[in-house]
């Protein structure tokens, strides 16, 4: 049992995600985790559909990456990389390098996605500050995400992350409408009017464009056409704009690919990664250029790049990682991915004909069911619990990207309990 004390404490001095500090949503306290199951205090253990937001891709307590963190524990947790370098940086990079597209060949290792984004975002500048050009400027699509700090933040949806209320302090960036064009329907070329209109107008002040390749995530959950991603490669290339894609969500076989920009077959100058890295275990990204950015920023100005954070290259982090790239590549995650998607379209897409359900869109191993209404949070979330499943829903989303190695009896009872929710009114607002 988890002691109401500390439940109080919780309750009333520690921040959770998006929450208030007056009236904050309930919180379930885990013990532990295992495999794709989450036990509660109370002793309930509950079927993990989220991955823990996209990172835990093998599964909980994983015996390999446990493993490979109490080799590294036992020599170092982390030394300052300032000056200092070390086997678990370079045997990840290597491991990195050989995954991401051949162009891609300079890697810096940041503390968090957001990070790893305001890396990619500083990059672009300092690469053009390095020129003739003043480019400072970035366009994006409407609807996306790309983490919390004041530039991410930057380029995130404007109406999700209040634009307005950062106003004069957040830079002001371009948008595009949201993809309209969803993944499986035939390409209009029209959808891409937008973006050429933006790229003619402001070319000479773009940076980069950035995006989050194919897969809109925390931003609305959306699927659009590789040929969308195509057209901002041939556009950039064309106006002499950087591409840069945030994978932190999409990489690392989420999408049926090893990074989304495949299905596109679009190779991006900066390329950021997170979340899957460590396998769900600890806080790591990267940012990834190429030979011509990274020449053009360390002859900028500035002579080299302007950022580097304590806990840069961490050797627990970086090993971890190493071993998580080790299990993917010995290849089981692409037919694991491949069955769920199967099991998600055939188990998902009949609740389409539900009166409450706008929409069920499946790729790879993520399934979204979007409603009319939105979820009415604390209600859903104890109902879920109650099935015995983990399911955070948001707005009118309800999503499944459960862990590559959940069993087809465990991804069942996630879609049951998602099936038996839609049709319960007193779950939605
Ligand atoms: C989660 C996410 C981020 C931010 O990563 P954090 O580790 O939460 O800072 C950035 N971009 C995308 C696409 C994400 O999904």
């Amino acid at each position: 049992m988890f002691p109401t004390e500390d439940s109080e404490f919780d309750r009333h001095h520690l921040w959770h995600p998006y929450t208030s500090m007056l009236d904050p949503l309930p919180c379930y306290p885990v013990i532990s985790a295992q495999g794709c199951c989450i036990t509660l205090e109370e002793g309930q253990e509950l079927v993990e559909g989220m991955s823990s937001w996209w990172a835990a891709i093998h599964g909980y307590n994983h015996p390999r990456l446990n493993r490979a963190l109490t080799d590294q524990i036992a020599k170092m947790s982390h030394v300052m990389f300032g000056g200092l370098t070390h086997r678990p940086a370079v045997e990840l990079g290597r491991a990195l390098l050989t995954i991401v597209p051949p162009s891609l060949t300079k890697l810096f290792l940041a503390d968090s996605g957001s990070v790893a984004v305001e890396v990619a975002m500083k990059m672009a500048v300092q690469y053009w500050s390095g020129t003739t050009k003043t480019k400072q400027k970035f366009l994006t699509l409407r609807g996306g995400y790309h983490g919390d700090t004041y530039a991410a933040m930057s380029v995130c949806d404007p109406d999700n992350s209040m634009h307005a209320l950062w106003k004069g302090y957040l830079p002001e960036h371009l948008f595009v409408p949201v993809p309209r064009c969803t993944f499986d329907q035939a390409w209009d070329e029209r959808e891409a009017d937008a973006l050429r209109a933006a790229f003619a107008e402001h070319h000479h002040t773009l940076a980069a464009v950035i995006l989050e390749p194919i897969v809109q995530g925390a931003g609305g959950m959306r699927f659009y056409h590789p040929q969308l991603l195509k057209r901002v490669r041939e556009l950039c290339d064309q106006y002499d704009v950087l591409l840069i894609a945030d994978e932190i969500a999409t990489g690392f076989g989420r999408t049926g690919k090893m990074f989304a920009c495949e299905h596109a077959q679009v190779s991006p100058d900066i390329l950021c990664v997170g979340k899957g890295l460590t396998g769900g275990t600890m806080t790591l990204a990267a940012t990834l250029t190429t030979d011509c950015v990274a020449e053009g920023i360390s002859r900028s100005p500035a002579g080299c790049f302007m950022h580097g954070p304590t806990f840069m290259g961490n050797p627990l982090a970086c090993a971890v990682a190493t071993e998580s790239l080790k299990i993917l590549a010995e290849g089981a995650w692409q037919q694991q991915v491949l069955s769920i998607e199967q099991q998600l379209k055939v188990g998902l897409g009949p609740l389409i004909n539900h009166k409450n359900v706008k929409d069920v869109r499946v790729l790879g191993a993520i399934g979204v069911v979007e409603c009319y209404r939105d979820v009415a949070m604390a209600e859903i979330q104890a109902f879920f619990v109650d099935a015995g499943v983990w399911i955070r829903p948001f707005g009118k989303l309800i999503y499944l990207m459960p862990p590559y190695v959940i069993s087809e009896q465990q991804l069942a009872q996630l879609m049951a309990a998602i099936a038996e929710a839609v049709g319960q009114e007193t779950l939605f607002l």
